[in-house]
């Protein structure tokens, strides 16, 4: 009663979700329970695959609180590397993974929901999304390319997708990306220019809200999320020692899970957050909080 995440009459973009063991999902998800309608934009490699889990292994992560399946209004191709066509290079574009996929560009998917749904036709818009494909080699040993790479993939894409959407989003909407500590501080193994990526989203969150603020009354905010081990984190490798150390060194000892990063979003998508833009909340179990590990308490007596 009184105060609760309303989101009826809503319709979200989640840019980021193709499988059910993310973050962009559990804020699907989250955002679906709180009544919104819900798009995702999935990365065309992994499109069939996600057409496949959702057809036959996700029965149980799309059930609702109230017993009913969870369906996405739509689910289009997204790559978050491209802003027009022109920039895809020809070998991307012919493909087997792109070449039946129109356009899978960040102009070409606003461009697909303002002739289907009408402009303006969102109220929220999600960025769940990170690629750096040097991120397991030190910064030290990073190419410039794969530096480039993932500040482009996973901080400029934002830019691009608040740029793009902006216009349909109505008066009022919210934007959110998701973002990692190692923005802050330094964590070892976190390399490829992903840190670097991710302390530009950040800026580029708090630059934003100023200038689609101004624009358009949008409202843009960052979630930094503690270590889950997510299909893109697991790739990174040392994910299962960092979720240990957090657990060892947080001050809420349980596992994080992509439910609270969900309802997380949640909040910060709906009215309830209407006076929050430009900042990073963290949803770490308070991790970021410390500056020294508990293990290091000294011993009683
Ligand atoms: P995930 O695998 O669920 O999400 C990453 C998604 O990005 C995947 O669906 C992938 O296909 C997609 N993707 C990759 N390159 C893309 C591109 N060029 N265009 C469009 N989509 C692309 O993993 P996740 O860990 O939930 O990641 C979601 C977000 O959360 C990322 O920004 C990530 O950096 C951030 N994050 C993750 C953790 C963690 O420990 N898992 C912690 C903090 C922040």
């Amino acid at each position: 009663m009184g105060l609760s995440i309303d989101l009826e009459n809503k319709r979200a973009f989640v840019a980021g979700v193709g499988d059910d063991g993310g973050f962009g999902f559990a804020i699907a998800k989250a955002l679906v329970e709180a009544g919104a309608t819900v798009c995702v934009g999935t990365w065309p490699p992994t499109m069939n695959i996600f057409q496949t889990l959702l057809r036959r292994k996700m029965d149980k992560s799309l059930t609702l609180s109230d017993g009913s399946k969870m369906a996405f209004e739509k689910i289009v191709p997204f790559d978050a590397m491209y802003d027009t066509l022109d920039q895809v290079p020809e070998d991307v574009r012919t493909s087997k993974r792109y070449r039946d996929r129109g356009d899978f560009t960040i102009a070409g998917a606003a461009q697909l929901f303002k002739e289907e749904f009408g402009e303006p036709c969102f109220d929220v818009v999600v960025h769940s999304l990170a690629n750096g494909p040097e991120v397991k080699n030190p910064l030290l040993e990073t190419s410039r390319a794969g530096y480039l790479s993932a500040v482009s993939a996973s901080a400029y894409s934002f830019v691009s997708l608040v740029s793009h959407f902006g216009p349909l989003v109505r008066e009022g909407g919210s934007f959110l990306c998701l973002s990692y500590l190692a923005a802050q501080g330094a964590v070892p193994g976190y390399g490829g220019g992903m840190s670097s990526a991710k302390a530009a989203l950040e800026s580029d969150t708090r630059l934003l809200a100023y200038e689609a603020g101004r624009k358009w009354g949008h409202r843009v905010n960052a979630i930094s999320a503690g270590p889950y081990a997510s299909r893109a984190a697991s790739a990174i490798g040392v994910i299962r020692r960092m979720i240990d150390y957090y657990e060892e060194t947080s001050p809420l000892t349980s596992p994080l899970t992509a439910e609270e990063v969900g309802q997380g979003a949640a909040f910060l998508s709906s009215p309830l957050a209407s006076g929050i833009t430009g900042t990073t909340l963290h949803i770490d179990h308070g991790y970021h909080a410390m500056a020294v590990p508990a293990l290091s308490e000294p011993a009683e007596g």
